[in-house]
């Protein structure tokens, strides 16, 4: 939808068709941010994305479209921006029908012709442009073609994967992909135990005894495994193999020995207590009795008073370092994201045009460029939807 409001407002006496597979445009804007659309990051960077190919591409489109120009379209769209913390933007309404529906209104006033149920399945170059035909054999002829088919997840909200294999019969190398942002499961069954709890922690992505990576945020337990933003954001480590285990810090705010201190100030001051009541009010109880079982103390009747300083120390260490092996991903079914795609390096950076086939303009998610969680994501598909627009515009107009 980027890319057809701006080739129309760059070129208004275009003809702009807008085909698309499911009944209805946008149905993934919908679905994100937990319904409330993370639509940009104020603190986007290009180092916030990753990808092989050209190390300079994002730099280029982002540079062109960043997040102030991102909240300015919107607000005149009627998108009232309120920021969250670390920078994430959502529209004010908390709705993430507000963004789809400030889209679809902008195509409508700009008069784009939506052509839903049109399930491309073929683009040849023919006669100076393309004939796309769709997966009933309906065929539409176009001068320039501006795919924005998105990547292979969640394939339940439009984007199957389709697109790579259009972009590899218009000449393109499309790379390995693997589902991104993405839950983690779980060895063994003790994350069903802790299903639908949220702690704010500081999670590491762990390679043996090396921690390759960390981020720091609200984690969700889930029946197979670990969600949260930032398992989303540590998951494609563990797809790629470099890592096997997720070590959780739950008290990112209290060194080790403090922690320890405070156990056994805790220890002496509750010692009539039940084990099962020691952790209650300073860690949820669920997680609290899985630290219990982790150190050995079966028995959650056993008298607080009890405890002995090594049963403390271990508490302190493993609340320090609640490792989970790590056996697989929640799939592309529950991706958020796709890592690899069309190789960048086969795009003009301005304009987003092919290399290899001149007309076809490529954007969004089915590039080889994918971002962290918080907003990144989208903001990459607008602006360069928004780089793909204007070039379509520019090339039809030359
Ligand atoms: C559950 C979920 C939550 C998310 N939350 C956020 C968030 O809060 N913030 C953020 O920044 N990112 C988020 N993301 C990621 C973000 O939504 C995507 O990266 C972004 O939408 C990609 O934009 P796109 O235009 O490239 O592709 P898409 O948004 O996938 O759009 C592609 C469109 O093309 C259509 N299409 C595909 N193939 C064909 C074909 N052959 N013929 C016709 N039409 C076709 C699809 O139906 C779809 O409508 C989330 C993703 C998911 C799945």
């Amino acid at each position: 939808m980027m890319a057809a409001i701006t080739a129309l407002i760059a070129a208004p006496a275009l003809r702009v068709v807008l085909l698309e597979r499911l009944p209805r445009t946008g149905k993934k804007l919908l679905a994100t941010g937990n319904g409330r659309c993370n639509y940009t990051n104020e603190a986007v960077t290009p180092g916030n994305y990753h990808g092989a190919g050209d190390p300079e591409l994002a730099a280029s489109v982002l540079g062109r479209f960043g997040a102030e120009d991102t909240k300015r379209f919107f607000g005149a769209l009627g998108v009232v921006p309120r920021t969250e913390e670390r920078g994430r933007v959502f529209p004010y309404s908390g709705a993430a029908s507000s963004v789809a529906d400030a889209l679809r209104f902008e195509c409508t006033r700009l008069a784009v012709e939506l052509e839903c149920g049109f399930d491309v399945r073929e683009i040849k170059p023919a006669k100076g442009g393309f004939l796309l035909r769709d997966a009933g054999g309906k065929t539409l002829r176009a001068d320039a073609v501006v795919l924005a088919a998105g990547g292979r997840a969640s394939p339940s909200l439009g984007s199957d994967g389709s697109g790579f294999e259009l972009a590899k019969m218009l000449g393109h190398t499309v790379g390995t992909l693997t589902p991104a942002l993405v839950q983690l499961k779980t060895e063994g069954t003790e994350c069903r135990a802790l299903a639908g709890i949220k702690v704010r922690a500081l999670v590491r992505a762990m390679n043996g005894a090396n921690c390759v990576a960390e981020d720091f945020g609200e984690l969700l337990f889930v029946d197979y495994g670990l969600s949260g933003p930032p398992i989303f954001q540590l998951s494609t480590r563990f797809a790629s193999g470099e890592c096997g285990a997720v070590e959780i810090d739950l008290c990112p705010d209290i060194g080790a020995s403090e922690l320890e201190r405070m156990l056994t100030e805790r220890r002496d001051a509750l010692s009539h207590l039940e084990c099962g009541e020691f952790f209650g009010g300073f860690l949820n109880k669920r997680v609290g009795n899985l630290i219990m079982r982790r150190c050995g103390v079966e028995k959650l009747s056993l008298a607080v008073g009890k405890l002995t300083g090594a049963q403390i120390a271990k508490f302190a260490r493993t609340i320090k370092a609640l490792t989970f092996n790590i056996t697989g991903n929640g799939g592309w079914q529950n991706a958020q994201v796709t890592a690899g795609g069309v190789d960048t390096r086969e795009l003009f950076p301005d304009t987003l045009m092919s290399r290899v086939c001149p007309g076809l303009f490529l954007c969004g998610e089915l590039l080889d460029l994918y971002g962290d969680c918080g907003g990144y994501n989208l903001q990459w598909a607008w602006a360069s939807g928004r780089a793909a627009g204007a070039g379509a515009a520019e090339w039809l107009a030359g």
